[in-house]
């Protein structure tokens, strides 16, 4: 890869949020303050934050003066309306309703399309996505190709569901029995990893060929596009808008978190292409969930700096410098040997912590043995996506031990410099200098759902 040249962001700072490393010691106390849970620090005593992307962007110019003409009128805002024509112009949709973030998108909209018992076929659902089908009666089945499962795979579109299991399932389980097909852009839960136009396309051919809504989860839209005019054949000199409408034309509509690449810290969007039946379902079921439909649970001012946000998003110069210092920070973790997942995703690079802590057995919790350790040595917090987040079988009680233990290094979107990214490589780079040091995890506390956030640990041995 030519990956580490330089590339200046294509903006200058005007702002700045300071940011504080507090001694190593100070950071030992909180950490162990902290039951060995990243979750549970505060955040002033974080120096680089890499927990997620979500909502933890930066706005532009801009949008912060988009805050400022917020017309907060419970009904009819102008800033509906700025934010209609962003959608209308971006994803070349008819309807949209505003919610308070992706979750809130798809509690109002999948009871409207799932009958219990149902299935949601998709590339590989996120998290709260699941939980929504499966609050609504629906089951929600992944049909991505199987090399997303093993990181040694080079594949330009290691997000693109198999297409031929997906015709396979819907033959085999009825149509009838099948409520939609949700396409993830990129897919968030294979490590950020792109889908090909020519995937989305085959997907929705599908879809139409058994009569089935396809849907888009577009949290992260632009930087799939822009994967696509890098990689795929025939994008090349097509422009990032160009290709995002052809994307959103083999949909009939999309959920979206737009704390992601809507580049907002808040909000989320149900769109609906053409099916103005459906959007009046959405418009009377938003009212008692979100809001009234013209706020949807936003104010005024955060619709407009959505609306200005999505067109800031689909600007090519932006994409290829936020592609790009993801893929840097990659590129210096492996220049310093340490084994990541590959290729690089859109939004996180992975560290593959089974292979760089091998003497950390699976119910020691390695990822999360290392995110403890980073923290201590560099004040970086990352997330672990392994055997803690898996949890327990809901049947058996027994731990699920997952194929992969994954230390998650999350970029939020123009907030953080080239230095930070080689600050973390550093940390990390000296951590493996005296890894066999590092020892296991054991969790003394363990809350019954959704573990990870609030759980505590100490040491082994
Ligand atoms: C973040 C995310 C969601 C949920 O959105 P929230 O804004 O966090 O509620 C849904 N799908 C994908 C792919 C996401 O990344």
């Amino acid at each position: 890869m030519t990956e580490l040249r330089c590339m200046p962001e294509p903006y200058k700072i005007k702002v700045v949020e300071p940011i504080r490393l507090i001694p190593r010691k100070e950071r030992e106390r909180a950490i162990k303050e902290a039951g060995l849970n990243q979750f549970l620090l505060k955040a002033e005593d974080v120096f680089i934050d890499l927990l997620t992307d979500s909502g933890t962007g930066a706005m532009s110019q801009d949008q912060w003066a988009g805050l400022m003409i917020g017309d907060e009128s419970y009904a009819g805002s102008r800033n509906f309306y700025n934010l209609q024509k962003s959608i209308e112009d971006i994803f070349g949709y008819k309807y949209f309703v505003p919610t308070h973030q992706g979750r809130g998108a798809e509690n109002v909209l999948f009871p409207l399309l799932i009958k219990p018992g149902q299935y949601v076929l998709g590339n590989y659902h996120f998290d709260t996505t699941k939980a929504h089908i499966e609050l609504k009666g629906g089951r929600a089945v992944n049909l991505i190709h199987e090399r997303a499962y093993d990181t040694a795979v080079e594949h330009p579109f290691k997000g693109n569901i198999d297409l031929e299991k997906l015709e396979a399932f819907i033959v085999e389980h009825g149509a009838e029995n099948i409520a939609f097909i949700l396409m993830t852009v990129t897919c968030n839960s294979a490590g950020g990893q792109p889908v090909s136009m020519e995937n989305i396309r085959g997907a929705y051919q599908i879809g139409k060929k058994y009569n089935l809504p396809v849907l888009l989860d577009a949290a992260r839209f632009a930087e799939n596009a822009y994967f696509i005019k890098k990689r795929e054949k025939g994008y090349e000199n097509k422009s990032i808008p160009e290709i995002v409408l052809e994307m959103f034309s083999y949909s009939d509509g999309c959920t979206m978190s737009a704390k992601k690449d809507g580049l907002v810290n808040m909000g989320g969007l149900i769109g609906i292409k053409e099916d103005y039946e459906l959007y009046q379902k959405v418009r009377q079921m938003v009212v008692p969930i979100e809001g009234f439909p013209t706020y949807g649970g936003l104010s005024g001012r955060d619709m407009e700096a959505l609306a200005r946000g999505l067109r800031e998003v689909v600007d090519e110069a932006y994409l290829a410098s936020r592609i790009h210092q993801v893929q840097y920070l990659g590129e210096k973790l492996k220049e310093a040997g340490i084994p990541i997942q590959e290729p690089v995703g859109g939004h996180a690079v992975f560290v593959d912590a089974k292979r760089f802590l091998p003497h950390i057995p699976q119910s020691q919790y390695p990822a999360q043995a290392l995110c403890v350790e980073l923290y201590i040595e560099s004040g970086v917090r990352g997330v672990e996506v392994g055997t803690l987040l898996a949890g327990r079988d809901p049947e058996t009680g027994e731990e699920i031990y997952p194929e992969l233990d994954l230390l998650r290094l999350t970029i939020p979107r123009r907030v953080y410099t080239y230095n930070h990214m080689d600050w973390v490589a550093e940390g990390l780079a000296r951590i493996a200098a005296r890894k066999d040091e590092i020892r296991g995890l054991k969790m003394v506390y363990e809350p019954k759902i959704l573990r990870h956030f609030t759980a505590q640990f100490e040491w082994v041995g």
